[in-house]
């Protein structure tokens, strides 16, 4: 496929696309803000404002989101608020634009990609704000440009709820609807998504210029994205000071950490392209996305996903081969083949490492104590993905039981109850020689209640299509907040009924 430069595209009568407005007319925020992604100049982007959004009106708000922006209460629910989400109108100070990026697609490479979709707004408070859904850009390619109000709910919900889990992800300020008619499999609606990041640059950013040979972009986007995010990487002394390969050390770092807790919270991110890996190791895009119901290792969540490349079990090596794309990017940079391996070669033990902590904090074990808990993690996987145990509910229902000493609603979950009282007696005897270990009340600050179930999405989304946006607002409010009781809410916290089981979720949003 050949590539296509930034400035190729802009000149194309794409229709609607050119879009240039007043600036009479723009919103003026109280937020100041900055446009650094903007000042790196044409290689990286088209200046570009968001199309207009029909009719706009509000379905759902973070208000966490808007503290970190510092946006009073006020100004979420405004009207200019709304209009200037929707591209209706500009926003004082800010130079909206859509970034060029390429990347690796179900293994494949996929050649010039781009926001298609997505329009960078500009940065305040060091956060960039993006409007995901807001129409057509130079790099839509057959896409229309937007996002349906099934998949926009999702990211939305999905995003705060991973926050809350204390998993590294972008964050989302609201969502925005439109009767207008969008077509997927069938007829939807339209949204736009606000979401914020530190960044949201990605793996494919820097495969789009080492695919084209623009090595001195390569490198002004490297340098950008270490002087603002990884300054360390200057100043360390490893890889001969050779602060490309420490960039790569630290993302292969960030990323290991971010899908060790995939693993340990049962996610499965579903479309793990290289376009969709946030250079922040950020939770990035969400789609497909599942948390497991019944454990089930090679879980698949992409309907379209049909070899199972990006399972729940593959996701930490198809993380390492993206971070292999990423080091083949950055080559030209770091120019020793051997400092890019010795980073890559971090990942499996930092993995290892992180995940080793996570689970054993599940465990209320302390991970480094006299005893080693490898072994008891792994056999418990076993026993609860060969008797299909609900993975949320098992280990909520093993934090109350440690706290109350009484094993046997966890005994009620598994089929092979002889397996099951042999795990415990190990699991005991650990806990015993544990000196060091967790308070039994920690491990309900650790083993959420709540998570995002898909059913639970798809009842919000249902309520919503029908103009019913409040319980979009009620599940944000329960999944923000996963380690509490929420008396009135019982029912989000048991297993999942029976048609949870068909919901079939593609990447087509
Ligand atoms: P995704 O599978 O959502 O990560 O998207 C892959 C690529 O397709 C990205 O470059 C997106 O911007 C683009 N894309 C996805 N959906 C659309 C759409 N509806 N219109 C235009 N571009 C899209
Ligand atoms: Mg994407």
């Amino acid at each position: 496929m050949p590539l296509l430069t930034p400035g190729l595209n802009a000149k194309r009568d794409n229709s609607g696309m050119h879009r240039t407005r007043n600036p009479v007319q723009a919103v003026h925020t109280p937020l100041s803000w900055d446009n650094r992604f903007h000042q790196l100049g044409a290689h990286f982007h088209t200046p570009l404002a968001p199309q207009p959004l029909p009719a706009p009106y509000w379905v759902g708000h973070c208000s966490q989101v808007a503290d970190l922006l510092g946006l009073e209460a006020s100004w979420l629910t405004s009207a200019d608020w709304l209009q200037a989400l929707s591209g209706n109108l500009p926003i004082h100070g800010t130079q909206p634009l859509a970034s060029v990026y390429s990347g690796h697609q179900f293994g494949q490479w996929a050649g010039q990609l781009g926001d298609g979709r997505a329009i960078l707004l500009g940065e305040t408070n060091g956060l960039e704000v993006q409007l995901k859904g807001s129409g057509l850009t130079p790099y839509s390619r057959r896409g229309d440009g937007r996002a349906v109000l099934r998949s926009s709910i999702r990211e939305f919900l999905c995003s705060e709820a991973m926050h809350a889990l204390g998993i590294p992800t972008t964050r989302a300020l609201c969502v925005i609807g439109s009767d207008q008619p969008v077509r997927r499999e069938t007829m939807e609606t339209a949204a736009v998504v606000t979401r914020v990041a530190p960044s949201f640059i990605r793996f494919g950013h820097f495969e789009h210029f080492a695919a084209c040979g623009q090595i001195d972009a390569l490198r002004t986007l490297a340098d950008y994205v270490i002087d603002r995010y990884y300054p360390a990487c200057r100043e360390t002394a490893q890889f001969n000071g050779n602060a490309y390969a420490a960039l790569l050390q630290e993302v292969t770092a960030r990323t290991a950490v971010m899908v060790a807790h995939w693993q340990a919270v049962g996610f499965c991110h579903g479309v793990m392209n290289t376009d969709n890996m946030s250079i922040l190791g950020l939770t990035l895009d969400y789609g497909p996305f599942a948390f497991l119901d019944a454990y089930h290792p090679g879980h698949i969540c992409n309907h379209t996903d049909h070899a199972g490349r990006y399972a729940f079990d593959a996701q930490p090596e198809i993380a390492h081969w993206n971070l292999y794309a990423l080091a083949q990017a950055l080559l030209p940079l770091i120019e020793h083949e051997t400092l890019a391996l010795q980073a890559l070669n971090t990942f499996k033990p930092l993995f290892a490492q992180a995940y080793q902590r996570l689970m054993c904090a599940k465990l209320g074990l302390h991970d480094d104590g006299p005893a080693d808990p490898g072994a008891l993690i792994d056999n418990l996987l076993v026993l609860l993905a060969r008797d299909r145990v609900d993975y949320t509910i098992f280990w909520r229902r093993l934090s109350d039981a440690r706290l109350q000493d009484r094993y046997e609603p966890v005994r009620d979950l598994f089929i092979d109850r002889l397996a099951w009282d042999a795990w415990l007696l190990r699991y005991q005897e650990l806990l015993a020689i544990d000196v060091k270990g967790l308070e039994a009340d920690l491990m309900l600050k650790i083993n959420p209640k709540f998570v995002l179930r898909n059913y639970l999405c798809e009842e919000a989304i249902e309520a919503a299509q029908h103009k019913d946006f409040s319980a979009v607002q009620r599940l944000l409010q329960v999944v923000t907040h996963p380690f509490d009781d929420h008396p009135d809410a019982q029912a989000m916290a048991g297993f999942p009924p029976d048609w949870a089981s068909r919901i079939e979720i593609s990447c087509s949003s």
